[in-house]
């Protein structure tokens, strides 16, 4: 890289307030010394959080692929649940037009659950939330019924450290159907056991709000997750009960549940890798929009501390804009943010040549 522009990237390195320490003198060193600096110092912007970053020494040992233990009762109960769906987007058209409002309400609030809550907040502390947030966010969460936060974080932390082994819970490299749903389907493989137990939680475990959900989880979720979205239309504006059943809980479950797993198959397959090539997932701007914003999954695998999951802020991110309000209102602090200087230095070192600037 010519002196020139090391001068541009050092001076134009925007620190955020978390970030402690400053450049160091490597700055004059080569380019290579100087990018692998700044990507360091990037990682910095959240010290108190290391299990999300990718560990490229774990790797699998050979060996005959894995053997499918097959879980029944959840093959059962998600057939069940998808004929429902099915059912249900034959009823959308004579739905209350409440109902419709009712349903689409539903699938955002719980869709912010998992990725605001679940997935930003307590799987990578890329922003800390106050109290009353953190309530909706659980809530939320709930409604959404993804397992409980503790075991999602545990799972999605193991996702990122040990990302295409066989200690990632959805290992894009045995296929869509595994990475999308069929994970959910089978005993989990042994490596993500051993490797996921070994994962430090203590930061989950010490906060009660998250202990409390685990500890109710199985009512909590049959409440908000079934019977409030079914009650509603039918005591509230006089939905008939299949409109409420089919629509609002099944097929509005259901969706939330596809456009989440579509984060783990089509973002793992379908993309460009423009900061990071040698990593499977990709940017997909339909997973975005169904996901409410994350679908920009080669820049949140390269940078999992940022709490926009994105490079950008708004553009079809609608879980960054919600984070933004929250803080507009003092409810949400501490966002980390990738500087551009960084974000520029692992496009060059290790993109795929697709990155457009502007
Ligand atoms: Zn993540
Ligand atoms: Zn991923």
């Amino acid at each position: 890289m010519p002196a020139h522009m090391l001068q541009e990237i050092s001076s134009s390195y925007t620190t955020t307030t978390t970030i402690t320490a400053p450049p160091s003198g490597g700055l004059q060193n080569r380019g290579e010394k100087l990018e692998k600096t700044i990507d360091d110092l990037g990682e910095e912007i959240r010290p108190e959080m290391k299990e999300d970053i990718h560990d490229p020494t774990y790797q699998d040992e050979e060996g005959p692929p894995p053997k499918l233990e097959y879980v029944w009762r959840n093959i059962i109960l998600m057939g069940l649940l998808h004929l429902g769906a099915l059912y249900g987007i034959t009823l959308v058209p004579t739905c209350k037009f409440y109902t419709w409002i009712w349903a689409y309400m539903y699938y955002v609030v719980s869709a912010l659950g998992i990725t605001a809550g679940a997935h930003r907040l307590w799987s990578h502390r890329t922003y800390k939330a106050r109290l009353p947030l953190r309530l909706f966010l659980i809530i939320a969460n709930t409604m959404a019924f993804q397992n409980d936060v503790y075991e999602w974080a545990r799972d999605h932390r193991a996702h990122h450290k040990f990302s295409e082994t066989h200690a990632d819970p959805h290992n894009s490299r045995r296929g869509f159907f595994f990475s999308h749903v069929g994970w959910l389907l089978v005993r989990k493989h042994p490596a993500v056991k051993e490797k996921g137990g070994l994962l430090d939680m203590s930061d989950l475990k010490a906060e009660k709000l998250v202990m409390f959900q685990r500890r109710y989880y199985k009512p909590a979720l049959l409440l908000m997750c079934f019977v409030l979205p079914t009650l509603v239309p039918w005591y509230c504006w006089g939905e008939t009960f299949p409109h409420s059943l089919f629509v609002a809980t099944l097929l509005r479950y259901a969706v939330v549940l596809n456009a989440t797993w579509l984060v783990n198959s089509a973002a793992h397959l379908y993309g460009y890798r423009p900061y990071d090539k040698n990593i499977s997932s990709r940017e997909n701007i339909l997973v975005s929009l169904g996901a409410v914003g994350e679908g920009f999954h080669n820049y949140h695998h390269s940078f999992p501390q940022d709490y926009s999951a994105s490079e950008y802020r708004w553009s079809l991110n609608f879980t960054t804009f919600f984070i933004d309000c929250m803080a507009a209102i003092g409810l949400a602090y501490d966002r980390k943010t990738m500087s551009k200087a960084a974000i520029l230095a692992r496009i060059k070192r290790t993109g795929d040549g697709s990155y457009k600037s502007g």
